[in-house]
């Protein structure tokens, strides 16, 4: 690995970022974080399913990524696809919700999934990050009239003013365990060829598949070498006022708005 990625001089940013973070993978989400935090600290950016948090549930799951991880991204809202035939929706188990949906939808979807965002973690996300990076119909003008300040995709992460190109790591590729390592391939050919900033991504099912340690090491490895963690927001040079608007919020925080907003609910 370090021949691929010994050009990189030293203080170079990084990315580490735990997709499809919702209720039903809480325990797998909580493993990773725990391995992350005294590697990164609170650098880590949380892609959030929010259908998941609707109605008030998943209360423990959002405290704990609150208190956790510096940026929530918004990943979707249910995640799940329609479009059966698709090989791409095929090949990652369904998970393109975004590909076959009509531009309507999709910013139907988003805003919705900002509105759960809003109650369950304090504030909305400024970051989009489509299901297995499949925009389908979504454009940059749809993320950012959803209030979305970054798109994040498989190559490279954009803004109204800015594009900075990613390596992405991944280990979950779909429904083929084997797969995972050519994610791995794939993200350290792109540090190679394109010195494109490292993105380390994590998945609840690598813990299943045994394949957590890969990106625990890539990520001891660019620790190591004089790589720093931030957020995709930091790396895109997100205005401070939009970071701290869009920063999770303590539990301290969110206490205080629902008695602001419900008195008498003490
Ligand atoms: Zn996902």
């Amino acid at each position: 690995m370090s021949a691929n990625l010994i050009d990189w001089a030293p203080g170079r940013p990084f990315v580490v970022s735990i997709h499809d973070v919702a209720p039903s993978s809480s325990g797998q989400v909580a493993h990773i974080v725990e391995a992350l935090l005294p590697r990164v600290g609170t650098a880590m950016s949380a892609a959030i399913i929010p259908a998941g948090f609707s109605r008030g549930r998943g209360t423990q799951l959002a405290a704990f990524v609150r208190g956790n991880c510096r940026e929530i991204a918004l990943h979707g809202y249910s995640h799940q696809g329609n479009c059966h035939c698709h090989p791409l929706a095929w090949l990652a188990g369904n998970s393109t919700e975004f590909i076959g949906l009509p531009p309507v939808e999709i910013l139907a979807r988003l805003q919705r999934g900002q509105g759960i965002l809003r109650e369950a973690f304090g504030a909305a996300a400024s970051v989009l990050l489509p299901p297995a990076w499949c925009p389908g119909a979504l454009t940059p003008a749809m993320a950012q009239r959803a209030g979305c300040y970054v798109l994040v995709g498989l190559t490279r992460l954009s803004t109204p003013t800015t594009k900075r190109p990613l390596a992405v790591y991944s280990w979950d590729c779909g429904r083929f365990a084997a797969l995972g390592y050519a994610g791995e391939l794939l993200g350290r050919l792109r540090c190679h060829l394109r010195a494109a900033i490292p993105c380390i991504v994590l998945h609840p099912c690598d813990i299943r598949r045994k394949l957590l340690g890969r990106g625990l090491a890539v990520i001891d490895w660019l620790l190591h070498n004089g790589f720093a963690p931030a957020t995709f927001a930091e790396i895109a040079g997100a205005p401070p006022d939009l970071l701290s608007k869009t920063k999770p919020a303590t539990a301290h925080e969110i206490v205080e708005r629902d008695l602001r907003h419900h008195p008498g609910a003490q």
